[in-house]
């Protein structure tokens, strides 16, 4: 078994007791990435000679007898959404496609803390915005799975170099299933914590009221281990809570007894895949027999959320995209024009066609005489979708459904027509607008050899029993460890 196939855990292990050196360790990582990227074009950046000098850094300081972090000399991917100091940050988009960032993401600090080494920023939807990844400005990621297919989105580099074994653990962002979708359909573990876990300082913003930072790992074990690394209070994001964080992985392999599971007939109906529905029924099935109870809940308003998701979101955007100007950073037109032409020119060349989108659906759903029609009244069935899950919650301890209506789709398939992508998002957009957390873990795969994902849904900051109920599951099942063919 080569370094590179272990998890996290094995690997903080394995160097604590000398079987492996952090350099070797991000050596066989980096023979991955170069192995595998031709496929898959996860990364956007990786800078090797750093990728060594911080191995040796953490090599040094265990050799010197000094203290080390939680994460020893572990690789971590990162969403090229998070800045990192001295290192490119594009948010895959042309407008930003010269940005060096001068500090670093709050998650990225934590992450050098617990003496992580970051291995490379991985490839995303333009400025997190879509369900493939077909949005990058930069490249196009496949599916480790089946190469001719999407790895889900907007975290897809982050999911698929996790699933095609070229870093073990990684970190992405969901504001609306942006690390679930992809986990799901990379058949990977992905983690969106309540909203206010995790600082979102140094996050390039999309939507500020839904944006998380979640980890990818192989199994739940990893992924806890990653979110106890970066989460808990930072005063430069206001909506950041303070709030001790649990050690997750202490706990994680602690069954839940007498667990409750909440089954929504809304995640459940039309627009559903059938090979989806059935490996979702029988994880369900699998808990049942070792002893939870299903529940049957009612998410009556769920059926709006994804309306409610695709106004909330755009009108943030809209707001947050105002500071892409073409003055402050990145990319400026090379034409000549007056101040309002440059701005217009600029952020005409930079943006892409989405995010174009996305900006005039925002500044329409807040325009004067149109908010209360739309902004406003989206605000109030997020309010209405909250209240679902507060009233679900009263009857069970998790919710749980399918990740995805369907598994990975091919390339090109659905770039042309927005709302078939849109769609993609059904399941996973309601957790945002209510600010719980959510993941999603390997459920099965259909008869062509795709990942399907089950979603766990938590009341806030249960991320830890979420993890044991995740857990549960993954210990009698042995879909996590399957590997694909790339
Ligand atoms: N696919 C959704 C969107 O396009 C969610 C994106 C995300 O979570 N960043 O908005």
């Amino acid at each position: 078994m080569s370094l590179a196939d272990k998890t996290a855990a094995e690997l903080v292990a394995l160097q604590a007791a000398g079987g492996a050196s952090a350099a070797e360790v991000a050596d066989a990582f980096l023979a991955a990435v170069r192995d595998r990227e031709p496929k898959l074009r996860a990364f956007v950046s990786v800078d090797e000679a750093e990728v060594k000098r911080q191995a040796a850094t953490v090599d040094a300081k265990r050799r010197a007898g000094q203290p080390l972090g939680r994460l020893a000399g572990v690789p971590v991917a990162v969403k090229d959404v998070l800045c990192t100091r001295g290192v490119r940050t594009t948010c895959s988009s042309k407008i930003l496609d010269n940005f060096v960032p001068p500090y670093d993401a709050h998650v990225v600090e934590r992450l050098k803390a617990e003496d992580a080494v970051i291995l490379g920023k991985t490839n995303m939807d333009e400025f997190a915005m879509g369900s493939s990844t077909e949005n990058s400005a930069l490249q196009t990621t496949r599916n480790p799975w089946d190469t001719d297919r999407i790895p889900g989105g907007s975290s897809g580099g982050s999911a698929a170099c996790v699933a095609g074994r070229q870093a073990p653990v990684s970190l992405g962002t969901d504001t609306g299933g942006s690390i679930r979708q992809p986990a799901a359909l990379c058949g990977v573990v992905g983690v969106k914590p309540t909203y206010g876990r995790v600082s979102r300082y140094g996050l390039v913003a999309f939507a500020s009221s839904l944006d998380q930072i979640g980890p990818f790992a192989r199994d739940v074990t990893d992924a806890a281990l990653l979110l106890e690394a970066v989460a808990g209070h930072d005063r430069r994001d206001s909506t950041s809570v303070d709030r001790p964080v649990p050690v997750y992985t202490r706990t994680v392999n602690d069954p839940v007894a007498g667990l409750r599971i909440g089954v929504p007939k809304e995640f459940f109906g039309e627009g559903l895949d059938p090979e989806v529905e059935t490996a979702v029924r029988a994880a369900l099935k699998e808990y049942e027999k070792r002893g939870a109870t299903l529940v049957d809940v009612s998410l009556p308003h769920s059926p709006y959320a994804l309306a409610a998701y695709y106004i909330v979101a755009p009108a943030e955007a809209s707001s947050n995209l105002a500071r892409f100007d073409g003055m402050h950073y990145g990319h400026r037109t090379k034409q000549k024009a007056d101040l309002i032409g440059t701005y217009s020119k600029s952020r005409g060349e930079g943006f892409g066609k989405e995010v174009q989108r996305r900006i005039m659906i925002g500044t329409y759903v807040l325009s004067s005489g149109y908010k209360d029609a739309y902004y406003v009244k989206a605000l109030k069935v997020r309010r209405l979708v909250k209240k679902d899950y507060d009233e679900a919650f009263e009857r069970c301890d998790v919710v749980m459904g399918p990740t995805t209506p369907t598994a990975a789709f091919r390339i090109g398939e659905k770039s042309d027509d927005p709302l078939a992508m849109y769609l993609s998002d059904v399941y996973t957009v309601s957790c945002n607008l209510a600010g719980i957390p959510g993941m999603s873990i390997p459920c099965g795969f259909t008869a062509g050899g795709l990942p399907i994902g089950l979603q766990l849904l938590a009341p806030p900051f249960e991320e830890e029993k979420m993890f044991r109920i995740a857990r549960m599951y993954e210990s009698v099942t042995d879909w996590h460890t399957r590997r694909p063919g790339v």
